[in-house]
């Protein structure tokens, strides 16, 4: 049971107001706790206990590849804006000035990269489904409203605009009753990708609300979960209350003929080094499902070839496939293109 286990096992997850408390834990220096300070007023900031403890190297910080892929850095907003937000945060009277500014600094990032909101939206019988993008002829995109969130978040995030509490920003389908009649108008669909945010937030009870009602329809070949889950809490898989329930629900997509392929998300090799990674990877594959892997190529993080090398054997001993590496187009902030690897 949960309740039973040790601190760092439960979840737990920090925002930009326990910045302080985790500054002063790990002896992060006081410019660097400021311009994550100043930064997480724009971009979402969010860690956990699993991802500070397991994860960072706070010797190697600021330069430690985990410490920048999930604490904002100095450079990724403009010098002045990173100023200005600093100014207007520390005077009370400045919220308004400073809630403009935040919003107009959001809409430079370009919160929808590749026209999503504009172009990929699909309709059926006249109506706009926002909780799905159809991009690819045979893959349907689906946001279950209840996982759009995540274990932690990275700094890079294309879907950065999901978690930042923008109701227009966010894709989110309350239920799948527009997913349902949108796969039954379109036979062409035969993947169905669960994404988020990350689909492996949500309780197994309601990750199966949105799964088990795939699993009747005949042109529905493949579904897949899109998560960083194993990188960011692998006891999702492992010690969580209901880990054993949800490699359960994994068993019955296979059991039912389809094929489940989990695309997990791992930036870089030592996210699979530690033993609940290591762990969770062979539950999941225990169930039948496929782990594909993917990451975008990231300054500070990735950006060099032994890294991949590294990361791309890591995951073929733990039996995934490393399947995608997304490399950023210059056409705007948060574009990305994708190169296949298998
Ligand atoms: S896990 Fe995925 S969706 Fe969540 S913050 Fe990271 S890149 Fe974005």
């Amino acid at each position: 049971m949960a309740a039973g286990l040790p601190a760092t096992e439960r979840f737990r997850a920090y925002g930009p107001r326990h910045l302080d408390d985790i500054a002063a834990r790990f002896g992060v220096p006081d410019q660097i706790r400021e311009t994550v300070r100043r930064l997480s007023l724009v971009l979402p900031f969010r860690v956990n206990e699993y991802v500070l403890t397991h994860l960072v190297d706070w010797d190697r910080v600021p330069d430690d590849p985990l410490f920048q892929l999930t604490f904002p850095q100095h450079g990724m907003l403009d010098a002045a804006d990173e100023e200005q937000l600093g100014k207007l945060s520390e005077d009370p009277g400045d919220r308004l000035l400073l809630r403009d500014l935040v919003r107009d600094i959001r809409a430079r990032l370009n919160p929808h990269p590749s026209g999503q909101q504009q172009y990929n939206v699909p309709h059926h019988e006249g109506t706009a489904l926002p909780g799905l993008q159809h991009k690819y002829h045979e893959t349907v995109l689906y946001f279950p409203g209840q996982g759009q969130t995540c274990h932690a978040y990275c700094t890079y995030c294309f879907r950065w605009a999901q978690f930042v509490g923008d109701a227009d920003l966010r894709f989110a389908a309350p239920d799948p009753t527009g997913l349902l009649a949108y796969l039954a108008a379109h036979p062409e669909v035969s993947d169905v990708l669960i994404t988020g945010g990350d689909p492996m937030v949500m309780s197994t009870e309601r990750l199966r609300r949105h799964v088990e009602p795939l699993l009747g329809i005949e042109s529905v070949a493949t579904v897949r979960i899109g998560t960083k889950s194993v990188a960011y809490w692998p006891q999702r898989f492992t010690t969580d209350q209901d880990a054993d329930d949800v490699l359960r629900l994994f068993e019955q997509v296979v059991a039912a003929g389809k094929q489940l392929a989990v695309m997990a998300h791992f930036s870089h090799p030592r996210e699979l080094e530690t033993a609940p990674a290591r762990h969770a990877l062979q539950r999941i594959r225990a169930t039948g499902a496929v782990v594909y892997c993917q990451a975008p190529l990231i300054a500070h993080v990735n950006d060099d070839p032994a890294t991949w090398s590294t990361l791309w054997r890591t995951e073929l001993a733990a039996g995934a496939v490393p399947y995608y590496l997304f490399v950023e187009r210059d056409t705007g902030p948060h574009e990305y293109f994708k190169v296949p690897l298998a």
